[in-house]
């Protein structure tokens, strides 16, 4: 009786909760961002217009979303950076930023909004109605960004400037848990997002160059300042870099563009070179790359890369050729394992981050003109994560390695990176060494077609790779996850 109520409820309020996006069968949540970019103020204001659709099993009151450039504030409890990389970080100081949200409306009536969060790292908005599943609703953020002066994902450093993760973007709910609000981390890549489309309007002072997630539409000056239009579909974040010093190359790789921008790094042939030829070999090893265009850029980053849909960061402190090549390789392979296929980044990093330094392993292993010998990179692995336990072992008396952990759980930036990265890549080389190459290669496959343009939590995971293999793993798993192996 009560679910027919129920039912009889959801009928009579369907068209009042539809508020203004249109279609209302469309699964994915569009965003429309309307961006202006002053160069002499250092702020980026910006209208986003998102019609976020409901895709639960539950109703909503409120929607949330991420405000991660709070954690750029001076008073942030949750720090972008480590207090050890300070100096890389900060070309001229320490410096801050943050977001202000000036209004949201709804269909042009104002809705209550509110900051919350342990660290002031979500937005909270009152909807005008309850927002059944299946169903969407309109929502228009008024916000102003205020960049820090420091080299990282956002902020601008003395040659470019990066605006990554700058948007309040929707908490991805799960069943059962509710909204994912996990605050900001100086280890690793703290994010979680759903796939969605993209449609960005920038304008920025027209001596920069402009490079961005999504493909670009068109471009017009005026004024002294170029606007940029870009679309962006099955994405599940949008990034863009300015710069005046950018110099280009550009090739194609089954039908995919492959785009380097670049103001330091003496060897740019090579590295795009490195960038196509594992754009191919990803292509071919673990399904094909859904998109147009990959842009490859390098600018002020603290160390190494970071990856955004259809766009990734190489940092301008690459010191050689090699080290440009490495990078840029473990950040394309995240085009697969991060861009397509998704994770909870802040509570399961070793899903995305181990997956995709083993990828970079294999690509090396096919590709020995990279001199880079597979055995030696994971007898390497192999030596480091044994020192790093020796270490910390006759330092605290023990060490946790546990690779199951969220982000804030790792004690320091070295324990993050060797539970998460190289122990990472032994696990999967001990999978693949158990399974074999053939039916490793078939998980891989199966696990990118199945979760693409989804994210997969660790549990759906494991049952994609039981599944393609044929072998129980969830006891191989849960000993490397809980630190339960021992490397010897
Ligand atoms: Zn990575």
């Amino acid at each position: 009786m009560r679910k027919v109520i129920f039912v009889f409820l959801m009928m009579f309020l369907l068209p009042l909760t539809l508020v203004g996006c249109g279609e209302t069968t469309q699964a994915l949540s569009e965003y429309n961002l309307n961006l202006e970019y002053n160069d002499e103020t250092k702020v980026l204001s910006g209208v986003e217009d998102i019609c976020y659709v409901n895709n639960s099993d539950t109703s909503f009151k409120n929607l949330l979303f991420h405000l991660y450039p709070n954690a750029f504030r001076e008073d942030a409890k949750n720090r972008p950076v480590a207090v050890a990389s300070k100096d890389k970080a900060f070309p001229n100081g320490e410096s801050y930023g943050d977001i202000s949200i000036n209004s949201v409306k709804s269909e042009a009536a104002e809705l209550q909004f509110e900051i919350i969060g342990e660290d002031k790292n979500v937005l909270s908005v009152t909807l005008p109605t309850e927002l059944f599943p299946d169903e969407s609703v309109s929502i228009q953020i008024n916000f102003e960004v205020k960049l820090a002066n420091i080299n990282h994902r956002l902020g601008y450093g003395n040659n470019a400037i990066n605006f990554g993760n700058f948007y309040p973007i929707a908490c991805v709910y799960e069943s059962g848990k509710g909204f994912m609000t996990e605050p900001y981390s100086s280890n690793g890549d703290p994010f979680y997002s759903e796939t969605s489309n993209y449609k960005v309007k920038v304008t920025y002072p027209e001596e920069f160059t402009f490079v961005s997630s999504g493909d670009v539409i068109s471009s017009s000056n005026q004024d002294g300042k170029c606007t940029t239009h870009i679309k962006g579909n099955k994405i599940r974040d949008f990034c863009f870099v300015l710069s005046k010093k950018y110099k280009s190359s550009s090739k194609e790789v089954k039908n995919i563009k492959v785009n380097y921008f670049y103001y330091n790094d003496a060897s740019s042939e090579t590295s795009l070179q490195a960038a196509c030829d594992s754009v191919a070999f990803f292509n071919e090893t673990i399904g094909e790359y859904p998109y147009k265009t990959l842009n490859v850029v390098e600018t002020n980053f603290l160390n190494g890369g970071m990856e955004y849909p259809n766009l990734v960061m190489i940092s301008d402190t690459c010191s050689s050729v090699s080290e440009y090549q490495y990078v840029i390789v473990h950040e394309i392979a995240h085009q697969w394992w991060y861009g397509v296929v998704g994770n909870n980044e802040y509570s399961s990093a070793w899903q995305d981050e181990g997956l995709t330094e083993y990828s970079t392993m294999l690509f090396y292993e096919k590709h020995t003109e990279y001199n880079e010998n597979f055995d030696d990179l994971i007898s390497s692995a192999t030596n480091t994560y044994k020192r790093f336990v020796e270490v910390y072992t006759s330092v605290s008396g023990s060490v946790d390695t546990s690779m199951a952990r969220s982000l804030d759980e790792f004690a320091t930036e070295p324990e993050y990176v060797h539970c998460t990265y190289t122990k990472g890549v032994l696990m999967f080389n001990t999978l693949r060494e158990m399974v074999g190459q053939r039916k490793f290669t078939k998980a891989l496959r199966e696990y990118y077609r199945r979760y693409s343009y989804k994210n997969a939590s660790p549990a759906e995971m494991i049952s994609s790779f039981e599944n393609s293999t044929g072998y129980r793993l969830e006891g191989f798993f849960e000993s490397w996850l809980s630190g339960e192996v021992k490397i010897l």
